[in-house]
C-alpha cells in the first residue's frame, strides 16, 4: 500500500505527463465511470441500504440517477467546454489576439460527507476528470460500506496514479489536508469547512466548499397550500431530513397556518404511513450521536405530529414542532434530521429581518402565488440557491450552478460549473510581431501624452 505522499507523487508525475489533459482521454474515463456505476448498481444500492437504510427508490434517484445524468450531460458538452474562448482585444492591445484557455489545476482532493455518500463523492470527480485532473477521493468513514464500494469501483477502473481512494476518518483527512494539492473540493459541515479552508490557506490552495446551515421554507397567504404541503414534506423528509438543502424550518403566514399543517400531516401519512417507524423504507439516522442530538431537539417546543423514535433502528418519525423560537437549540443549529420546526408570521418583512440576522442559507424556498412577493423575497435575501413553489429540485438541474454563499459555502458545481470548479482560466494575449507600438516604452517622446489619451 503506497502512502498518501507516494500516491500524490505518482499523480503529480502522471499529471505532468499530459495524458489526463487529452479530451479523448477524459471522455474515455467518464465512459468508464458510467459503465462502472451501472455495473455496481446492486452493490451501491445494497451499501446505501446497509449504512443508511435508504430505499431503492430514494437511493437510485438521488445517488445513482443524478450521477448518470451528470455524466451524460458532461459527455455531451465536454468538447465545447475545453475549447479556448476567443475574446475581444482592447484598443490598447491593437494587433494582438486574446483568448481564455481552461486548464486543469493538477492533483485534486475531494472530501465527501455521509448523507449522500456515493453521489457527493463521485459528482465532483466527474468535474475533476472533465477538466483533466488527477484526484484523491476521501469518502466518509460514517458510511463504511459505501466507502468500500467506492474504493473497489474506483480501484477497478482507474490506476492510482490517476484517481485513488484513501479511506479513513478525521486523522486521514488531516494528513491529506497537510499535502500540496492543487485544488481541494470539500463537502461537509460548516465547522469542518473552516478547518479545510484554514489548512488550504497555509498553502494558498484554491477551495470549493459545499457546506450546510439552516435553510428556510416560507409559505405566504397566497400559496397553493396543497402543493406547498406535498413538496415541503417531500423535501424535508427525504433521506430522513439528512439533506444539506432540506428545508430546515418553516415560516407560515398566520392566516394559512392551520390549513397548511393539516395538509402536511396528510402528506406525511400518505408518504410514510400512519406508523412511519414500522415502514421498512424509512431512512435511518446515520449513527447514535446524531440520533441523540436529534432526540434532544424533540424536547424543544410542542410536538404537533410525529415525535416517536426507535433507538434500535436509529429511526425518528417525520415530526413537526411549534412553539419554538430562535433561542431554542433546534433553531440554533442545522437540524439535519426529520424534525421540522414551524413558526408563524404576519409580515414578510419580519421574516426577512429574522433570516438576515443569521448566516446566509444554503437554500431558501418560497411558496407564494404573488409575483410581487416572490420578487421581494428573492431580491431581499441572499442564499446559495433555491426554489419558488418547490423544494430541492434546483440541485438536480445541470444548467444551474449549485453552491452556497458565505457560511453555507464558497464556489459551486454541477454541469459546466463542475468543469469550471476544477479548471483554472488562463488568460493569454498572443501578440503580433508584424509591428510594435512604441509609445509604451520609456524613451518615447509622446509616450505620456498618448497614454493619457488611450487609457481613459
Ligand atoms: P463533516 O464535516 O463532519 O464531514 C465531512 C468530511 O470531512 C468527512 O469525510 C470527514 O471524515 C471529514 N472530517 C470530519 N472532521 C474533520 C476534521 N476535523 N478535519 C478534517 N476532516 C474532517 O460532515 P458530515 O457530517 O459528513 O456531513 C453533514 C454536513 O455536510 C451537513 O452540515 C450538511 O449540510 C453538509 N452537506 C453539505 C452539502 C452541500 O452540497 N452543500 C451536501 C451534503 C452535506
Amino acid at each position: 500500500m503506497p502512502t498518501i505522499q507516494e500516491i500524490l507523487q505518482l499523480q503529480r508525475t502522471y499529471f505532468f505527463s499530459g495524458e489526463t489533459k487529452s479530451v479523448d482521454f477524459r471522455i474515455q474515463q467518464l465512459e468508464k465511470l458510467r459503465n462502472a456505476i451501472n455495473k455496481y448498481e446492486t452493490d451501491i444500492l445494497g451499501a446505501l441500504k446497509k449504512d443508511l437504510n435508504k430505499s431503492e427508490f430514494e437511493a437510485y434517484s438521488s445517488e445513482i440517477g443524478m450521477l448518470l445524468k451528470e455524466i451524460s450531460f458532461t459527455l455531451k458538452h465536454l468538447k465545447k467546454w475545453t475549447k479556448p474562448i476567443r475574446v475581444k482585444t482592447a484598443v490598447t492591445h491593437f494587433g494582438s489576439k486574446s483568448y481564455i484557455q481552461s486548464e486543469p489545476y493538477g492533483v485534486c482532493l475531494i472530501i465527501a460527507p455521509w448523507n449522500y455518500p456515493f453521489q457527493l463523492q463521485i459528482s465532483p470527480l466527474v468535474g475533476a476528470i472533465a477538466a483533466g485532473n488527477c484526484a484523491i477521493l476521501k469518502p466518509s468513514e460514517l458510511t463504511p460500506t459505501v466507502s468500500k464500494v467506492i474504493s473497489k469501483l474506483i480501484g477497478e477502473i482507474y490506476e492510482e496514479r490517476y484517481v485513488a481512494v484513501v479511506e479513513g476518518g478525521v486523522e486521514v483527512s488531516q494528513v491529506l489536508l497537510e499535502q500540496d494539492f492543487d485544488k481541494i473540493f470539500f463537502t461537509g459541515s460548516v465547522n469542518v469547512g473552516k478547518i479545510v479552508m484554514e489548512a488550504a490557506s497555509k498553502k494558498l490552495i484554491p477551495v470549493t466548499l459545499e457546506l450546510g446551515g439552516k435553510s428556510p421554507a416560507i409559505v405566504d397567504e397566497s400559496a397553493n397550500l396543497e402543493l406547498a404541503a406535498k413538496r415541503i414534506v417531500w423535501g424535508k423528509f427525504t433521506n430522513a431530513g439528512q439533506t444539506c438543502i432540506a428545508p430546515d424550518y418553516l415560516y407560515i403566514h398566520q392566516r394559512v397556518r392551520v390549513e397548511l399543517i393539516m395538509k402536511i400531516k396528510k402528506y406525511i401519512d400518505e408518504f410514510y404511513g400512519a406508523n412511519p417507524l414500522e415502514n421498512p423504507e424509512i431512512t435511518h439516522i446515520v449513527n447514535m450521536n446524531h440520533f441523540q442530538r436529534l432526540s434532544r431537539y424533540l424536547e424543544d417546543g410542542r410536538i404537533i405530529t410525529g415525535g416517536k423514535k426507535d433507538e434500535g433502528s436509529l429511526s425518528i418519525e417525520p415530526t413537526l414542532i411549534d412553539q419554538v423560537g430562535w433561542s431554542d437549540p433546534v433553531m440554533q443549529e442545522e437540524i439535519f434530521g426529520p424534525i421540522l420546526p414551524v413558526m408563524e408570521y404576519d409580515s414578510i418583512d419580519q421574516v426577512i429581518h429574522d433570516v438576515r440576522k443569521y448566516p446566509k442559507p444554503l437554500a431558501l424556498y418560497l411558496f407564494s402565488e404573488s409575483v410581487e412577493q416572490q420578487r421581494h423575497v428573492m431580491d431581499s435575501l441572499t442564499f446559495g440557491g433555491g426554489c419558488i413553489n418547490d423544494t430541492l429540485v434546483h440541485v438536480a438541474s445541470p444548467y444551474l450552478p449549485f453552491g452556497g454563499v458565505g457560511e453555507s459555502g464558497t464556489g459551486s458545481y454541477h454541469g459546466k460549473a463542475s468543469f469550471d470548479a476544477f479548471s483554472h482560466q488562463k488568460s493569454i494575449v498572443k501578440q503580433t510581431n508584424r509591428f510594435d507600438i512604441n509609445f509604451r516604452y520609456p524613451s518615447h517622446k509622446y509616450g505620456l501624452k498618448i497614454m493619457k489619451k488611450v487609457l481613459k
